[in-house]
């Protein structure tokens, strides 16, 4: 019976291990262990095993940590009798209110066969009346423990209370700290940005002003605000990561329905996750930068943008992916905004403009395309849809070419192969002759020499016969679907068609558009009888049916 071991006196026990835990990562064990040291020859006892777990133990039962559980196997090994602990509290789990841990963990100790003593806590708990106190020690300890946290919650919430106190961190765009720890207070920042004229509180003004005076979106104010090379609070603060340079609507909206700008700071929240005490929730008065109606105004505005953003969830790009840039080759991205008497109004433009503040790096200036080209895109996709016979020709055309060349390539691929065994074959004569004297060391090493050349040639050829195999399989899979396709359409054109069909069909016939410095797109279609058509492609008759031309589609209609 574990009772019955418990009944020797610390005397006799001689052999000790010490478990020690800290609550924090700032904490170290080695202040319990030294406490053990010093503590245990003056009540002898001797230190023979150290046990430390973690902060992130505190989480987790006794018997289910690191050192926990290698304490109680060498416990019942019979190593040493008497676990040594700080604290009672030690033993237990650190946000635990009711301790039971801890009183889980003496009985696991116990049950192994140990004594457990709390250095810190002397309880002789070999008596029911010493028992009897110990379980009040640890209901004491816990009591202090919640205190502790009541009060430091507490602390905070009167702290926080007094006018224009700051809770740390980085203070919100158009702000800056002054003073420190117990007297940071929020001001408004009006220093002019390096290199602009106007301040960061003039940044906030001029959102809340085009949000409520102009109605536009949040995706429009973060365009305009890259545009016009305003930095970003993470910029402001000097934390330069890739992409903390660019302004993007989440974030303006974020800092919008920010309630400092009005002049009123929340700090706190209803639960905090460390403390059973919540921080009270508390308004304090900050400087404002905008008036109270305007900020009212500006969520007001929030909520209709929401809604139609909603409406316009569907919205779809016909080009998206098919359009890049003439200047620097990156993609066009479609966008959308509202103008001030409510009109939307669509555009690509190009993915590098927003890059200015990003790595340093140049932006680029390549106007966007405006959306009006779907549609006069589309009306040369539609009319050729009417009579989709020229291009089903020219598939079928380009499908036999295809399987043609396929062939070749199939027989050209075989050749080298047959070359390459060839050249083995003709290696093994060399060495024999080799062998034999024949021939010497100059003419084998030459001969050899010349081989591998032939053989890097040979092996690089086949490589790029197989990518061209490969790419012959791809562009014959898009002509399968885009004959499909047509045909299917032919029937169905009249019924007028769905967005995602359109898509398809943009998808299927459109190779590239490239916007041109004047903001004109270049539109390269899949098929030459298109690219080569009268009216749009500037007479570039003659176009191998294999090999799409450029068409200047769209620009003479404009
Ligand atoms: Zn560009």
């Amino acid at each position: 019976m574990a009772s019955v071991s418990n009944r020797t006196t610390a005397a006799q026990s001689r052999r000790a291990a010490i478990y020690a835990r800290v609550s924090t990562d700032r904490q170290s064990v080695e202040g319990q262990i030294e406490f053990a040291r010093e503590w245990a020859p003056k009540h002898g006892y001797t230190l023979t095993e150290i046990y430390a777990d973690n902060a992130r133990s505190g989480t987790i039962p006794f018997a289910e940590r690191e050192a926990g559980r290698r304490l109680l196997i060498d416990l019942r090994a019979g190593r040493f009798d008497v676990v040594l602990v700080y604290k009672y509290d030690r033993l237990g789990r650190d946000r635990e209110v009711g301790d039971i841990e801890t009183r889980q963990a003496i009985l696991d100790i116990e049950r192994a066969g140990g004594q457990i003593i709390a250095m810190t806590q002397p309880i002789d708990a070999s008596t029911i009346m010493g028992r009897f106190t110990r379980s009040v020690q640890i209901d004491i300890g816990t009591i202090e423990r919640l205190n502790t946290l009541e009060r430091s919650a507490d602390t905070l919430a009167t702290l926080v209370r007094r006018p224009g106190f700051f809770t740390g961190g980085t203070a919100p765009y158009g702000y800056r700290v002054e003073g420190q720890d117990r007297d940071a207070r929020l001001v408004v920042d009006e220093e002019p940005i390096p290199g602009l004229d106007i301040s960061p509180a003039d940044v906030v003004r001029m959102i809340y002003h085009w949000l409520v005076a102009e109605g536009r979106s949040t995706v429009w104010i973060a365009a305009e605000l890259n545009r016009r090379g305003i930095p970003t609070r993470a910029l402001l603060a000097g934390r330069a990561r890739p992409t903390a340079g660019i302004w993007r609507p989440g974030r303006v909206s974020t800092m919008v329905r920010n309630t400092v700008y009005k002049g009123v700071a929340v700090y706190g929240r209803r639960k905090s996750g460390r403390s059973p005490f919540p921080v009270p929730v508390t308004e304090r008065e900050v400087p404002a930068i905008v008036d109270a109606e305007t900020w009212e105004a500006a969520q007001e505005q929030l909520r209709r943008n929401k809604k139609r953003a909603k409406r316009n969830a569907k919205r779809q790009y016909l080009l998206s992916g098919l359009v890049k840039c003439g200047a620097c080759g990156s993609n066009y991205t479609g966008l959308a905004y509202t103008t001030k008497d409510g009109q939307e109004r669509r555009y690509y433009t190009c993915n590098n403009i927003h890059q200015r503040h990003n790595t340093g790096g140049e932006r680029c200036t390549n106007p966007a395309l405006s959306w009006q080209y779907e549609e006069l895109i589309w009306r040369d996709i539609d009319a050729w849809l009417e009579n989709p016979g020229p291009i089903l020709e020219e598939l079928a055309a380009q499908l036999n070419t295809d399987a043609d060349d396929a062939g070749n390539i199939e027989a050209d691929i075989e050749r080298r192969r047959r070359q390459l065994a060839g050249q083995e074959k003709e290696r093994e004569r060399l060495l024999t002759a080799y062998r034999k004297g024949i021939i010497d060391d100059t003419d084998l090493e030459r001969e050899l020499a010349a081989m591998r050349r032939e053989r890097a040639v040979l092996e690089e050829e086949i490589e790029a016969l197989k990518r061209a195999q490969q790419r012959r399989e791809e562009r014959r899979a898009g002509l399968v679907t885009a004959a499909a396709l047509l045909e299917e359409l032919k029937a169905r054109r009249r019924e007028g068609l769905t967005f995602a069909v359109k898509r398809q069909v943009v998808e299927a016939l459109v190779k590239e558009i490239v916007v041109q410095p004047d903001g004109t797109p270049d539109v390269t279609y899949r098929f030459a009888v298109i690219n080569n058509r009268t009216e749009l492609c500037g007479g570039t008759a003659g176009g191998t049916p294999r090999r799409s031309r450029r068409g200047r589609a769209a620009r003479s209609r404009s």
